[in-house]
Parts: C-alpha cells; structure tokens; sequence
C-alpha cells in the first residue's frame, strides 16, 4: 500500500477507498491520445482490472501525443491495445489488463465476461459513443465521455440513470459538423486537459464520491475551462433515459469485407447516410494525396491507402487486407454516420 501512500492520503479516497479502485473492473474503449493518458493514470492509481480494445495500430503521426507508445511500436506497426497493455504492465504488474484487438461492436460489450464497473470513451466516433451510451443504460453502468479537436476538447459523466448523451444531443453529430483530428489537429494538452477531468471523475465513481453533474469544456490554447448544466430530457425526449429503448443496440453493425483475391476491403455501411462527395473532397483536399472526383465517386490516397468512395457512403480501400484496419480507416476519413 505504500506504493498508493499520497493518492490514500487525499481526502475523499482514504483505505477504503483504495480497496474499492483495487476491486474494480474498468473497460477502455479505444487506446488513442485519451484511451491511452487515461490507462496511464489508472494502472498507476491500482484499478484492480483494466480491460483495453482497439482496433488499430500503432503510427508515427500517434506518439505527439498517445503516451504509451514509442518508435519502436510504431516500427513494428504493432495493434494498439497489445503495445499499451505491455507498456501497463512494467508501469504497474499488480493491474490485470486485458487487450482486445477488436471493435467495440455490440457483440463484443455482450461477450464481456461481465459488464465493468465503468466505462471510459476514448473513441473517435459518435456511432461507438452513441453504443456505449444506450449500451450502459441497459446494463445500468456509468460511462464518461470525452473528445478533443484542434485546442478544445469536452467531457461529461454519464451517471446510471442520466442525463445521457442523447440529452445533449439527441442524434449522433456527423463527424463532419464537430471536426476530427486528421483534418483539424489535436494539441497535446487538449487530451492532457479533459483526460484529467474524466480519470479524476472515474476515480470519484470508483470510490463512490458524487461525480460533477453538466458538460465540462476547454479550450487550451484560449485558457477558457467550464462546466455547463445539462438536465435529462422531459420522458418522450430521450428513449435512453426514460427506458422506451435503445436505438443503438438494435442499429445493424457497419460491415466491412475483404475482397477475395484483391488487397482490398470493402466498407459498407448497413445505416447509409448518403455521403455528400464534393463537401468530402473539400474537407480533405488539404490533408490527402491524388484527390479525384469523378462523375461516379471520389478517390484519394492517405495513410497507404487508395480510397474509392460512393455517393451512398460504401467504400473501396486498396493496400488494406485487415477488415479491422479498414474500418478505422473509414471512420477517420470518411467518419459515421
Ligand atoms: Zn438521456
């Protein structure tokens, strides 16, 4: 115990409190720049169990700011949730973790040994956030979402019994409308900022302790942090909150396949929102290589990967083979919905 002596002494976690972060289970979900700041603090508070998925690999443009990796993971290209795992392990052996190589679907929450304790998003997506989020009310977990663009980034606990997300916002944002980091940047002390608000947050719900209620925002480089109140939508406003069902757990999955003899995976996805090619290729006209709009689709090339994208959002990645690799690469670029 004297390894967590200072964290003990903090009022508000005390012995008990460090018992309970030992007995807890926790389920990261996603090991980017957030999933992998929030694994760091929690291996070294001693959370009993971490479970960690992640369904890509490790790149040179991730270590500015995804803490766990080094040149040499990036060099080996080795999946993120087996590179962070193993760093987590010399930080802290008392820790169980677990690294899943997987998406976060559905299927896999289901197939969970046991539902956690809490869940904490580290994704880049609104169509995983929106999972975790309905996901959680079933199973009746708390979650804490969180996202960083550019200098801001935003954060907000997800209590059992809400408000939720879909009181904030009652449909997924598209992904166009709130930016990514590929297009957008990240800052390094963006994630730095919220990740704190959310590791702090998830401890206090470990322990116990009442978490801050509302919407916590930063902009880093403005030096501007709040917190705004968010209430539960009136019943017939959000079916999560007031039990009437959870949209998201019966949305079909987004398939992605590798095409027989070809280096090529297809995504499409089964909720088409019809892509609008001219604003994509606007969007990443700054960022990508050999952009060409044609009459029938958009091509581009970016990351090692020839993209063929169609109006009604299916697309053809070229130099991928791993339908896992494919679909990240699709929610980057082209994003869901
Ligand atoms: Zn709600």
């Amino acid at each position: 115990m004297d390894r967590y002596s200072r964290q003990i002494r903090v009022a508000g976690i005390g012995t008990a409190g460090q018992q309970r972060l030992r007995d807890a289970a926790v389920l990261l979900v996603g090991c980017g720049a957030l999933g992998t700041h929030a694994a760091d603090a929690l291996t070294r508070a001693g959370v009993g169990r971490l479970w960690l998925v992640d369904r890509d690999v490790v790149e040179w443009s991730n270590l500015q700011r995804q803490v766990l990796f080094t040149e040499a993971d990036a060099r080996a290209g080795l999946p993120k949730a087996v590179a962070a795992a193993a760093r987590l392990r010399e930080v802290n052996a008392a820790v169980e973790v677990a690294a899943h190589v997987a998406d976060c679907s559905l299927a896999f929450l289901d197939a969970l040994p046991a539902p956690p304790d809490l869940l904490l998003d580290g994704t880049d997506n609104f169509a995983t956030r929106y999972l975790l989020n309905d996901w959680c009310a079933r199973e009746r977990r708390p979650w804490i979402y969180a996202g960083a663009v550019g200098s801001e980034a935003a954060a907000m606990v997800v209590p059992v019994g809400g408000p939720c997300l879909r009181c904030l916002w009652p449909e997924p944002p598209a992904q166009s409308d709130v930016g990514n980091c590929e297009t957008a940047g990240i800052l390094a002390p963006a994630i730095a900022a919220v990740s704190a608000f959310q590791v702090a947050e998830a401890l206090k719900l470990l322990v116990g302790a009442e978490p801050t209620r509302g919407v916590f925002t930063c902009d880093v480089w403005r030096g501007s942090y709040q917190t705004l109140a968010l209430a539960r939508r009136p019943a017939a406003g959000c079916p999560t909150c007031s039990g009437t069902g959870y949209p998201a757990l019966s949305a079909p999955p987004a398939s992605a396949v590798t095409l027989c003899g070809r280096d090529a995976v297809q995504v499409d996805p089964p909720q088409r929102h019809p892509v609008d090619l001219d604003q994509l290729a606007r969007r990443l006209g700054p960022v990508v290589q050999k952009l060409d709009r044609t009459p029938h689709l958009l091509r581009f090339e970016v990351d090692g990967c020839r993209f063929s994208v169609f109006p009604g959002g299916r697309a053809l990645l070229f130099g991928v083979q791993d339908p896992l690799r494919a679909r990240a690469l699709y929610d980057r670029w082209i994003g869901l919905p």
